[in-house]
């Protein structure tokens, strides 16, 4: 496997940051994962335009331009031969020479990295199933907008759920939904309305929701962007996540109880198909 560090496609064992590097003292960085269909990256213009809003939030310059940072990811894709899968990329305030929290005097350029992996993510044996979710308390900071590589709270949500037998955690604040640990959360009411958070600095703002939620809207489904409960979700009708690595995925259960049936709804169904086609119109 070949991986890209810094303007060097290198195989993946001799692919290496310094211990000094800002992302692994500090987490100091941010992150994108962008979904790969037959060989094509997944709608990679809002990941791209994710990546310099979060960016631009934490004050760290981008060491290439974002056309040139797809050109990176495409021959990433092309040098791994990757058919279906991700291409994970990172970029990090670089490697100072010591441990200091203010940010680097000038002459310290960022550090990106990026690599991929392999998944079916259409054929995703949960994908049929759907998949159980636990809650948590949600413990993160307050700039959940920002794609931070601080990601313990996820890790720790995200290993209950793994505990539990679960797909995915949902965190939980004020006795709302913010969000799955690395997914967004929606459910479809009784009433047939798709329900899922706005958008502000308590959830990342997933590229997957807004094309799922614009996707919805021009066919003329009810679509409400506000905060849900768990009570909420457990009397729905369906509910599901969205992410860039599972694109449209059921929940059939929370906190152990059923949602409906017990399976993946017929609108989840839809939407994940209605999902696909676009991500394969707009690869890019
Ligand atoms: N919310 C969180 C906390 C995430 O980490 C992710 C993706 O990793 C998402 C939502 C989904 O975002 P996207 O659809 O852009 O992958």
């Amino acid at each position: 496997q070949i991986a890209y560090v810094n303007g060097s496609f290198l195989p993946l064992a001799d692919a290496k940051v310094s211990i000094l590097d800002r992302g692994f003292l500090f987490a100091d960085g941010i992150y994108e994962v962008a979904a790969v269909l037959d060989g094509k990256l997944i709608d990679n213009a809002s990941h791209l335009a994710r990546l310099e809003r979060s960016v631009g939030e934490i004050a760290l310059a981008l060491p290439e331009t974002t056309d040139r940072i797809q050109e990176i990811q495409k021959e990433l894709v092309a040098r791994n031969n990757l058919v279906n899968g991700m291409v994970y990329l990172e970029v990090t305030r670089g490697a100072d020479s010591g441990r200091d929290f203010a940010f680097p005097k000038s002459g310290v350029k960022p550090t990106l990295i990026m690599f991929t992996s392999v998944k079916d993510i259409i054929n995703a044996p949960s994908a049929k199933t759907g998949i159980a979710v636990i809650t948590v308390p949600d413990i993160r900071w307050e700039r959940r907008d920002i794609k931070s590589v601080a990601l313990l709270a996820q890790v720790l949500a995200k290993q209950a759920a793994a505990e539990a037998g679960a797909g995915e955690a949902w965190m939980i604040e004020e006795g709302m939904v913010t969000e799955g640990g690395s997914s967004s959360a929606f459910i479809l009411t009784q009433d047939d309305v798709l329900v899922t958070r706005q958008n502000s600095s308590a959830i990342l703002p997933g590229c997957t929701r807004k094309a799922v939620v614009a996707l919805a809207e021009e066919r003329q489904l009810r679509v409400e962007e506000r905060p849900f409960s768990v009570q909420e979700a457990l009397a729905a009708k369906e509910a599901f996540t969205t992410s860039a690595t599972v694109f449209v995925q059921a929940v059939v259960s929370i906190d152990g109880k059923t949602v409906a049936n017990g399976k993946p709804g017929p609108m989840t169904n839809r939407l994940r198909e209605i999902y696909v086609d676009f991500a394969r119109a707009t690869a890019v």
